[in-house]
C-alpha cells in the first residue's frame, strides 16, 4: 500500500499516565509529529519504560521525523541494520526504487531495499540514469506517436 500519513499521540498521553501500563511500545517512530513531547512526558513525568523502534533516517540519509530528536534523553540506543540485499553485508541505508520524491512513501519491498554504504551510492546512480532512461525512452515514444499521427 502507497501513501502518506503523519501518526500523532494526541490524549494517549492522559490515558497513559493513570493506567498502570509499566511499558509503552512505539514503533515506526519516525511518524509521530509529537513524539518528543509524548516520549518526555511518559518517561519523565509518569515514569513509564518507553521503547521506541523507528528510521533515524529516510532514503536520502536525512533525518526523518523527530526519532533524533529523543535522543538526547535516552537511556540506551541500539542501532539496528538489515542485511543488504544485493551483497548481505550490514544495510544501514535504504533505497527506493521509484522515482517518487515525497519524504513519507508508505511502502514494502516493492518500494523500498535495504542496502549497504557502497550498494546506497552505486544504487543512487543506477537508480536516477535508470529513471532519465526511463523518461528519455517514453518521451521519444511519445515524440514518435505524435509524428505518426502528423504523418496520418
Ligand atoms: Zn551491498
Amino acid at each position: 500500500m502507497m501513501g502518506t500519513f503523519t501518526k500523532s499521540f494526541g490524549s494517549c498521553g492522559g490515558y497513559i499516565a493513570g493506567s498502570k501500563l509499566d511499558v509503552i511500545g512505539i514503533d515506526e517512530a519516525q511518524f509521530f509529529d509529537d513524539l518528543y513531547d509524548f516520549c518526555c512526558k511518559v518517561a519523565d513525568c509518569d515514569g513509564k519504560i518507553v521503547i521506541v523502534a523507528g528510521l533515524d533516517g529516510d532514503y536520502l540519509r536525512r533525518t526523518f521525523g523527530s526519532v533524533l530528536h529523543i535522543i538526547p534523553f535516552a537511556d540506551s540506543i541500539t542501532k539496528l541494520t538489515a542485511r543488504c540485499q544485493l551483497c548481505g553485508k550490514r544495510a544501514f541505508f535504504t533505497l527506493r526504487k521509484t522515482n517518487e520524491t515525497k519524504t513519507e512513501l508508505i511502502g514494502g519491498s516493492d518500494v523500498y531495499m535495504p542496502v549497504c554504504r557502497q550498494h546506497y551510492v552505486n544504487g543512487q546512480v543506477v537508480i536516477e540514469s535508470a529513471w532519465d532512461t526511463l523518461e528519455s525512452c517514453s518521451k521519444a515514444q511519445t515524440d514518435s506517436y505524435q509524428e505518426e499521427v502528423a504523418v496520418a
